[in-house]
């Protein structure tokens, strides 16, 4: 007999903010990434009726991390699992993980490896696994978007190269569930980079079509990322042409200062 399929909800909170949600059919757990926001969260496992197990938190935003103290009152039990370099900044955690520890979430039987991917933040962590429904998955906050990436609020631009050079070398059909809706904002900074790449003006095609009918564009995949987000093309004799640099780091910091002045 085949294991349960896990189902993966994003909850929409705030302006553009996914809370992203596990659950399987035959469980009443429920595994949150990421709950800013407690009623959304609340209000799913009501109707579900689902019991909180465990909360995942990538980095100390409050826009990530704001739910967690009414989630407890809630559900006392639930552990709490962030980055260990960040745990001052963040309320409640029960349990910090460092680069390489393995998070093993037993009501599911799934297990993440913790990747230590600073840029957006210092302490910036993602969750991956091999296998989640079969398919790698990686949860990777404000650090690698659908055709960008986060902006550079703590770290440098080297540092946030090397932490998605880190996630390109993930197997292709890798699950990208990121944590804003931000697709078709940086859809259009794409077009502008490389006004050329088909693959950009597919994909602005059917996201287009995805937000018209309020639905999510994510996840993406990390193959597709590699086709359409400019900031993992930068090894692309192209891009670094247009950006007058002779390396993938210059032309990926020119490409970042771009992208904090760029206007749709
Ligand atoms: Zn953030």
């Amino acid at each position: 007999m085949q294991p349960e399929k896990l189902t993966i909800t994003p909850l929409a909170a705030f302006q553009d903010n996914y809370i992203w949600c596990l659950t399987k059919p035959d469980s009443d757990a429920l595994v949150v990434v990421d709950p800013g926001d407690a009623d959304v969260v609340l209000q799913f496992a009501r109707h579900t009726q689902k019991q909180l197990s465990s909360i995942l938190i990538t980095h100390h935003h409050w826009d990530h991390t704001d739910g967690i103290a009414a989630l407890k009152q809630l559900w006392p039990h639930a552990r709490v699992i962030g980055p260990a370099y960040e745990a001052e900044r963040i309320n409640s955690l029960t349990q910090t993980v460092h680069d390489g520890d393995i998070v093993e979430l037993s009501e599911f039987g799934v297990r993440f490896k913790v990747l230590h991917i600073p840029g957006h933040t210092l302490g910036h962590i993602a969750y991956y696994t091999a296998l989640l429904n079969q398919t790698p998955a990686l949860f990777c906050g404000d650090t690698l978007f659908s055709a960008g990436c986060g902006r550079l609020f703590e770290g440098s631009p080297e540092q946030m190269h090397q932490s998605l050079q880190r996630l390109s070398v993930l197997p292709d059909e890798t699950h990208i569930y990121c944590a804003h809706e931000y697709t078709l904002a940086n859809l259009a900074f794409a077009r502008a980079v490389e006004p050329d790449n088909q693959a950009v003006i597919e994909h602005v095609t059917k996201c287009q079509q995805l937000r018209d009918n309020q639905l999510p564009t994510l996840p993406s995949k990390l193959a597709t990322e590699k086709a359409i987000n400019p900031f993992l093309r930068c090894h692309l004799p192209d891009l670094q042409r247009k950006y007058a640099s002779t390396t993938e780091q210059a032309a990926f910091t020119a490409l970042r200062a771009e992208k904090d002045r760029f206007k749709s």
